[in-house]
C-alpha cells in the first residue's frame, strides 16, 4: 500500500466539502486531511477542525482567524489558522499536499484551485466557475505543470468514465460522435411558465433529486447550471459546443452518456449523491466505497428523457451562445450570473430576470481575448459593474 494521501479540501464547510470529508472519514488509512477552508460558516469549521485535526486552516479575514484561533484553543486542536487569499493559495499548493478538492462556489475559487493546478497537484473540481471563466488558461496550465484534473461534476465523472483512458488524443480519434450531457430540469420543469415570475428562492433551492448549495440549486432550477456545464464539458474534454446536447432526464439516474461512431451509446447511473464521484476522482483510479447505497433498478422502473424547452430556461441558450462566441463571454456569463443569483436569493429581482440580466450584460460588453488571468478579472468585474447598473435601474 502506498502512504497517506495527504487532502486539501478547498470549500470545506459546503455541501460538496462535507461529502468529500464523509468519503475520507470512511477511508482513514488511506487519506488524511492536510489542510481546509471555510468562509462564513466558522462554527462548523471550528468543528470540522476538532474532527480531522487538519494541519491548516484557511479564513477570509483576520478577524474570522481570530476567532477560528480562540475556537481552536479551547478544544486543544494545534491546527494552524492562515488567511485571505494568500492563505488559499498556500493550503492549495503546499509541497506536502497530494489531493486538492475545489469546493469553494464561484469566482471566488479561481485563484486557489489554478495554484493547486500550476503546483501539479490531483486536483478534484467541483468549481466549474473556475474552468467556465478562464477554461483556454486553466487547461494550458494543466498541461504545463502535469497536474491530474479529474471533475467531480456528476456530469462530467460520468462522462469521464464512460470515455477510453486515451481521449486526450482528442474525440474524434477516439470515435466519439456526441456527448450527451443529463440535465434534471430542476424544481421548475412543469411549472406553469406564468408562474414563474412568483417562485421563491426556497422553491428554486428545493431540488427534486439533489442537496447542493443555494447558488448552484438557483443555477439548477434556471438551467444555467447545465449553460456552465456545457462549457466546462467543451474544455475538459476537448469538445466543441455542437458536439454536446443537452438531454432533460427527470429521475437523475443516468449522469450523462456518450455515444460513438459505431451506435454504442455509453452511460454511468448511479443514485443522485456526490460521494459517488468524490470517491471515484479521489481513489482514480481504484474504486473505493463510497458509502452510496446500490441502485435499485427495480425501485426506479423507468428512466424518462425530453429534449430542454428553452423559453422555460432562456438561460441554456444564452450560455450555448456564450461558449459558441468564447473569449470573453463565459467570464462574462458567468459573472452576470453570479449577481443575478445574489440578487434574486435576497429578492431584489424575479426569477426569469436573472436571463434578462444576464442577456443584458453580455449584449453591453463586447468580446474580447482573455489571454491572461488579468484580462480574465477585468472581464469579469466589468460584467459586475454593468450587472450592478442594471440592478440599480430596476430597484428605481
Ligand atoms: P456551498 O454553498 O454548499 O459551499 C460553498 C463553499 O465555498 C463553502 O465552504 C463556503 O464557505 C465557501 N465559500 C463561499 N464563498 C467563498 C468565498 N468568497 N471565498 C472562499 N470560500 C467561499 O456550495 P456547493 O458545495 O454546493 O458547491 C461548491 C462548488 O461545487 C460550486 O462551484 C458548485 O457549482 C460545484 N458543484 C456542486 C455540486 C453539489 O452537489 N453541491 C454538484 C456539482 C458541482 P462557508 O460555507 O463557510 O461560507
Ligand atoms: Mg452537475
Amino acid at each position: 500500500m502506498s502512504r497517506m494521501q495527504q487532502v486539501t479540501v478547498l470549500g470545506a464547510t459546503g455541501s460538496i466539502g462535507l461529502s468529500t470529508l464523509d468519503v475520507i472519514g470512511r477511508h482513514a488509512e488511506q487519506y488524511q486531511v492536510f489542510a481546509l477552508s471555510g468562509f462564513s460558516r466558522l462554527e462548523q469549521l471550528l468543528a470540522l477542525c476538532v474532527r480531522h485535526r487538519p494541519r491548516f486552516a484557511a479564513v477570509p479575514t483576520a478577524a474570522a482567524a481570530a476567532q477560528l484561533r480562540a475556537g481552536l484553543r479551547e478544544h486543544g486542536c494545534s491546527t494552524e489558522v492562515l488567511e485571505g487569499e494568500a492563505g488559499l493559495s498556500a493550503i492549495a499548493s503546499a509541497a506536502e499536499v497530494d489531493v486538492v478538492m475545489a469546493a469553494i462556489v464561484g469566482a471566488a475559487g479561481l485563484k486557489p484551485t489554478l495554484a493547486a493546478v500550476e503546483a501539479g497537484k490531483k486536483v478534484l473540481l467541483a468549481n466549474k466557475e473556475a474552468l467556465v471563466m478562464s477554461g483556454a488558461l486553466f487547461m494550458d496550465a494543466v498541461r504545463h505543470s502535469g497536474a491530474v484534473l479529474l471533475p467531480i461534476d456528476s456530469e462530467h465523472n460520468a462522462i469521464f468514465q464512460c470515455l477510453p483512458g486515451d481521449y486526450a488524443r482528442g474525440l474524434e480519434a477516439v470515435g466519439v460522435r456526441r456527448i450527451l450531457l443529463t440535465a434534471s430540469g430542476g424544481p421548475f420543469r412543469q411549472t406553469p411558465l406564468a408562474q414563474l415570475a412568483e417562485v421563491t428562492p426556497e422553491q428554486a433551492c428545493a431540488h427534486p433529486n439533489w442537496s447542493m448549495g443555494r447558488k448552484i440549486s438557483v443555477d439548477s432550477a434556471s438551467m444555467m447550471n447545465k449553460g456552465l456545464e456545457l462549457i466546462e464539458a467543451c474544455w475538459l474534454f476537448d469538445a466543441a459546443p455542437s458536439k454536446v446536447e443537452v438531454v432533460v432526464h427527470p429521475q437523475s439516474v443516468i449522469h450523462s452518456l456518450v455515444d460513438y461512431v459505431d451506435g454504442s451509446v455509453l452511460a454511468q447511473l448511479g443514485n443522485p449523491d456526490m460521494r459517488t464521484p468524490i470517491a471515484n476522482a479521489l481513489a482514480w483510479p481504484r474504486r473505493i466505497d463510497s458509502g452510496v447505497a446500490p441502485l435499485d433498478l427495480f425501485a426506479i422502473a423507468r428512466l424518462d428523457f425530453e429534449a430542454p424547452d428553452e423559453q422555460r430556461f432562456p438561460c441554456l441558450r444564452i450560455a450555448r451562445q456564450a461558449a459558441e462566441a468564447g473569449d470573453s463571454a463565459p467570464a462574462v456569463l458567468n459573472a452576470a450570473n453570479e449577481v443575478a443569483v445574489e440578487a434574486f436569493l435576497a429578492g431584489r429581482i424575479r426569477f426569469p430576470e436573472i436571463a434578462s440580466m444576464i442577456e443584458r450584460v453580455l449584449d453591453q460588453q463586447p468580446v474580447v481575448p482573455v489571454a491572461s488571468l488579468d484580462a480574465v478579472f477585468s472581464a469579469d468585474q466589468r460584467a459586475r459593474q454593468l450587472a450592478g447598473e442594471w440592478l440599480s435601474r430596476h430597484d428605481r
